[in-house]
């Protein structure tokens, strides 16, 4: 039996996760499970999988966990400190599936423990990749990717001979807004930009997809997880999300590995390696597949990608400001305080501004990432002399 934490267990990926573990029957053995402040659907979750403990983020949703939980042996806990805790429990393996930068805090505890990690949470990543890597290599834990691109890569990926690759390229369904015009776009409404093609995922990774935000942060994810330069970092949209994306190696050799656009298969990948495990997900019908295409993005209405090629090569400083900024214009789009095409033009700014700060240590990137928060807030907010100019 292998222990296993879920942190973000009431999300998108949470929730696929725990449909992976429930299917795969005596395998795991469920510890800890997080959530921010839905303790319904927490207590319920950790009851039906029979785990440890259960910890929301949120204090005032501690009460109504307590209450729920009550008589069933399961222990409970709030709080920031508490969800650290939680993943600090000793376990096999790490789901990593909190949305956002607050997941930070939690997967560098659980990596510390040394178990297995498996990454959903691509925020820290972009924000942090070299300390979430560098612990990684000290503590030993083993990292495996569950952003499908980086799942099928990491699947197709000689990790023994990376210097037989010429380049890794990352596929891109191009979102619900690929065929739409520049003003439709500026127009287009939270509800249309959630609502996705082929994936069903939380609200934020949605919009980001609609933005191409998800390709850029997927960019600088992969430069982290996999060591590439950027410039051996490529994206093709394919439409049909069929191809989870390709290694490309000296020779000519194109690997691809390809699947259903389910999460539950990248998840059962990672929870079960390295050995493979079955699913309850879908599964590739290649003979009802009429078409597969690929073609380059347009970066003009997705100026999201090369905003990720700037970042990496600004720097790590760069990298923190740009996912802090689309944190908090994607909530502010939500809010339905800021149009569609605000979201890129604010996160442009940021980058393209004066900002740096400490990005050597945890504590360093969590106070810089919040000092672009406040300074992106306050531009919102009408503060044009909210960034500072560079040089
Ligand atoms: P979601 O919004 O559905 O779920 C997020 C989870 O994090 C929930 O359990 C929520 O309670 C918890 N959470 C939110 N804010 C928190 C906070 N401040 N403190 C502690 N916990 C908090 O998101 P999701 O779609 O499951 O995505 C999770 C992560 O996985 C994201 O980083 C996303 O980019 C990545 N990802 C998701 C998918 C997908 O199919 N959904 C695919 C690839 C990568
Ligand atoms: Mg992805």
């Amino acid at each position: 039996m292998k222990r296993i934490s879920i942190l973000g267990a009431t999300g998108s990926v949470g929730q696929s996760t725990a449909d992976v573990i429930a299917s795969a029957r005596g395998r795991f053995e469920v510890v800890a499970l997080t959530a921010n402040r839905d303790s319904e659907k927490l207590a319920a979750m950790a009851v039906s999988l029979g785990a440890r403990h259960a910890v929301v983020a949120d204090e005032a949703a501690f009460d109504d966990l307590k209450a729920r939980l009550s008589g069933t042996g399961i222990t409970c806990a709030a709080g920031a400190d508490a969800l650290v805790q939680a993943a600090s429990v000793p376990v096999d393996i790490t789901m990593a599936a909190i949305v956002g930068m607050a997941g930070l805090r939690p997967l560098m505890a659980a990596i510390a423990g040394g178990g297995a990690v498996a990454i959903a949470n691509k925020e820290p990543l972009v924000a942090a990749g070299r300390l979430v890597m560098k612990a990684a290599r000290q503590s030993g834990a083993k990292i495996l990717p569950v952003d499908s691109e980086h799942n099928a890569i990491f699947q197709v990926f000689d990790h023994a001979r990376p210097e037989g690759i010429s380049r890794i390229i990352l596929t891109a369904s191009g979102g619900p807004f690929l065929g739409w015009s520049a003003a439709d776009m500026a127009r287009a409404t939270p509800a249309q930009a959630v609502a996705h093609p082929n994936w069903s995922m939380g609200a934020k990774i949605s919009v980001d997809s609609a933005t191409m935000m998800n390709k850029a942060l997927e960019i600088i994810e992969a430069h982290y997880l996999f060591s590439m330069p950027s410039e051996k970092i490529d994206v093709l949209i394919h439409p049909q999300s069929v191809v989870h994306s390709m290694v490309e190696y000296r020779d000519g050799s194109v690997l691809a590995q390809l699947g259903a656009p389910d999460m539950r298969t990248p998840i059962a990948f990672a929870l079960g390696w390295p050995e493979r495990i079955d699913t309850p997900g879908r599964r590739l019908d290649l003979q009802a597949l009429s078409d597969l295409t690929f073609a380059s993005p347009d970066k003009e209405k997705f100026p999201a990608l090369p905003m990720a090629y700037a970042c990496l090569a600004s720097g790590p400083a760069a990298c923190v400001a740009f996912n802090a900024a689309n944190e908090v214009a994607v909530a502010g789009f939500l809010a339905g305080r800021l149009g569609f095409s605000e979201i890129s033009r604010i996160v442009a700014r940021a980058v393209e501004s004066d900002l740096s700060g400490d990005v050597e240590t945890l504590d360093g990137i969590c106070d810089f990432d919040n000092t672009v928060r406040q300074t992106v807030k306050s531009y919102i907010i009408g503060n044009e002399g909210a960034f500072a100019k560079k040089g």
